[in-house]
């Protein structure tokens, strides 16, 4: 039996979809091959990288001053090629830090820029005010972490008044709800959260960003030049990109990403009033304004519980409820995948433990 599966990454994915793939593994729409046996130059791959970009696009409402590409390498690859893409050697870069990620981002592109922290939460439950934040006259490009997936705390729009574009990495959050891609220069976001199996990053880029000379770098590693190629300079992670057209349909099919991003509301909602209503027994340490819709961080008042939550709820068919070593404590992640059942079902675990150990 599955389980409610609340892990941060990698991530449960919708049940139809992976019934889907089971069904179609060993025969792939008239092939007579598993669409991970095929060539990623033939006809019918072909068609469905076109669809998957088609569908990603009808989703977002992305409009043609963007390309979308598909990429490997993972979201930690892209904060070091994000610099040497759209910014020249020792050119600024401002970032702003939220949390772990965008924390990283920072020091990895400082290999490659001058990369400047603009604004920095310190204690990584709040975001800074936008008026507070140091931006910088000559920067490529302004960074940020718009989901924080270990700290749980999430832009819930895109900042104003920048004076360079910006770019963000929607690894935990793209797709949870609708968003205006018009106000970023660059989307990124590793899939193995709400968009499929590990081994792909879904980007977003705007068209005049490829223009920029950056830096030295291999073929492969230019976004121009996957852009030019419709992201197949060279074998892409076919069989991600094949679950990922599949988790793009199953999202139009639920009524897009307003349905969806209503759904997710309503989940996040009720844990968060859950835990705020638990009379301090459990507790979540970020600033309401910003908590996050898809990963909500929480602690009970006494550390010892913890183990024996986890062990408890695990037996009750809830998995994967462990924080982050980097914060300890307990983290419920409520992807796109999981259902309201499985949010109620958490929060009537949450209650059944607290009367028997408050
Ligand atoms: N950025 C965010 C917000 C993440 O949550 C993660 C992974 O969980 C990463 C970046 C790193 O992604 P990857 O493991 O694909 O490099």
């Amino acid at each position: 039996t599955r389980a409610y599966n609340f892990s941060a990454g990698p991530a449960a994915l919708p049940e139809a979809v992976l019934r889907q793939a089971q069904a179609e593994l060993l025969e792939w729409n008239g092939v007579r091959a598993s669409v991970m046996e095929v060539s990623h130059r033939g006809a019918a791959f072909e068609a469905l990288a076109a669809e998957a970009e088609r569908d990603l696009r009808k989703l977002l409402a992305v409009s043609d001053d963007y390309a979308v590409l598909f990429l490997q390498g993972g979201a930690t690859q892209q904060f070091a090629l994000l610099p040497m893409n759209l910014a020249a050697p020792g050119q600024a870069a401002d970032h702003v830090v939220t949390g772990h990620w965008s924390a990283k981002a920072v020091a990895e592109a400082g290999s490659y820029v001058d990369a400047r922290v603009a604004a920095d939460a310190g204690i990584y439950t709040r975001i800074p005010d936008r008026p507070q934040w140091r931006l910088s006259a000559d920067a490529a490009y302004v960074h940020i972490c718009q989901n924080e997936t270990i700290h749980g705390v999430e832009f819930q729009d895109a900042p104003r008044d920048l004076p360079a574009p910006l770019v963000s990495d929607f690894s935990s959050t793209l797709l949870s709800r609708p968003i205006d891609v018009s106000r970023y220069g660059l989307i990124y976001a590793g899939a193995q959260k709400n968009i499929g199996p590990a081994g792909l990053v879904v980007m977003i880029v705007r068209r005049d960003l490829l223009e920029r000379a950056g830096q030295p770098r291999a073929n492969i590693l230019s976004y121009a030049q996957q852009a030019a190629q419709h992201s197949m300079l060279n074998t892409p992670a076919t069989f991600s990109i094949y679950l990922a057209r599949l988790v793009f349909a199953w999202l139009l099919e639920q009524g897009g990403l307003a349905a969806i991003g209503e759904r997710n509301a309503r989940k996040a909602g009720a844990l968060y009033a859950a835990i705020d209503g638990s009379g301090g027994f459990y507790r979540n340490p970020v600033d309401p304004a910003v908590r996050s819709w898809m990963n909500v961080p929480f602690v009970i008042h006494d550390d010892a519980l913890h183990a024996r939550f986890l062990a408890e709820a695990d037996a009750a068919g809830l998995m994967a409820l462990k924080g982050h070593k980097a914060v300890g404590g307990l983290r419920a992640s409520i992807y796109n995948a999981m259902p309201e059942a499985g949010v109620e079902a958490l929060i009537g675990f949450m209650r059944d433990f607290q009367a028997r150990n408050g």
